[in-house]
């Protein structure tokens, strides 16, 4: 077994080139969650440099609301790996993990998580509820936002567009363009 995911501020074990690559792949994700019209969240769990599970979205076509792209990626890892693996796996997520999924990761032990937006309304790592650090008989993980955050957003503006087209009542045209600005506390 290789070493013990040991978390700390700096990441010195994971470079930014790395956090770069593997959150492309969870855009990707993303994309493909987007072209069949789920919400576009995208995700992969890394160990050791390599993806052992990736999931995208999946509540639509399911019409289960916790088939989020955690809970997918997660089953694809345990059809190879036990579950005590987790402890040295990291999540990269396009979309900070919502209260539901925040706390399975929790029960799960994994190792940190990098998000790339916030989720305003139902982040459980530190935008609604902090599920990650808050005292619990399970370790705390570290998370690190912001990855590529701008194009998580695009993915998710996409598709309110696309969702808003298809409604039976579309919002005015004015809500449909394509917002390509960025706040700057985005
Ligand atoms: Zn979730």
């Amino acid at each position: 077994m290789t070493s013990e995911c040991d978390p700390n501020p700096e990441n010195e074990d994971v470079t930014r080139q790395d956090q770069e690559r593997f959150m492309k792949e969870a855009l990707l994700m993303g994309e493909k969650a987007l072209a069949v019209g789920e919400t576009p969240v995208g995700c992969v769990l890394v160990l050791n440099g390599k993806i052992i599970g990736s999931g995208m979205n999946d509540t639509n076509r399911s019409m289960n609301g916790t088939r989020h792209a955690e809970f997918l990626a997660i089953e694809e890892a345990l059809q190879t790996y036990p579950r005590s693996i987790f402890r040295e796996v990291d999540l990269y997520v396009t979309v900070e993990p919502c209260v539901m999924c925040a706390s399975l990761l929790r029960q799960y032990n994994i190792c940190r998580v990098f998000f790339g937006c916030a989720n305003e309304r139902f982040g459980g790592t530190g935008s609604v509820l902090s599920l990650h650090s808050d005292p619990s008989i399970d370790p705390p993980y570290p998370v690190y936002g912001g990855i590529f955050k701008n194009d998580a957003i695009m993915l998710l503006r996409r598709f309110y567009i696309q969702e808003n087209e298809n409604a039976p009542n579309p919002r005015s045209k004015r809500n449909r363009e394509l917002n390509t600005e960025f706040a700057s506390d985005l």
